[in-house]
Formats: structure tokens, sequence, C-alpha cells
């Protein structure tokens, strides 16, 4: 039964697709590629181009360490 899902009455599960979390996830410890991406956030976060800040974000996030 999957008819009583989306009911937002007690339970205020976090939702992740469509909240943003707030904190920048931190780059995996020795991965070059993390790395090059957070610098790269850092730039951005400079250029205060944060739709690129958001992009690398989620490839910091998604990118397996
Ligand atoms: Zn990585």
């Amino acid at each position: 039964m999957y008819l009583d899902y989306g009911k937002p009455e007690r339970t205020r599960a976090p939702e992740p697709l469509l909240m943003w979390p707030t904190a920048d996830p931190v780059p995996a410890p020795g991965c070059g590629v993390c790395g090059m991406l957070a610098e790269e956030r850092g730039s951005a976060y400079g250029a205060r181009d944060m739709s690129r800040v958001t992009d690398l974000n989620v490839r910091i996030r998604r990118h397996p360490s």
C-alpha cells in the first residue's frame, strides 16, 4: 500500500531533493577530484555565482570517496 504516502501531518521527514541542505559538503580527504571541486567552489563563492556553488556542492556530495 503506497497510497498513504504524502501526508505531512505528523511526520516531517526531511526531503533532500526539495529542501537544500544549508551546510556545504566536505570534500573527501585525499581525493583530488573533490579537492579540485572544493577549490572551484571557493572561487565560485568569490564570484558570488551561487548556481555554480550549488552545482559544485552536488558534484562533491555525489562523488564516491
Ligand atoms: Zn571525491
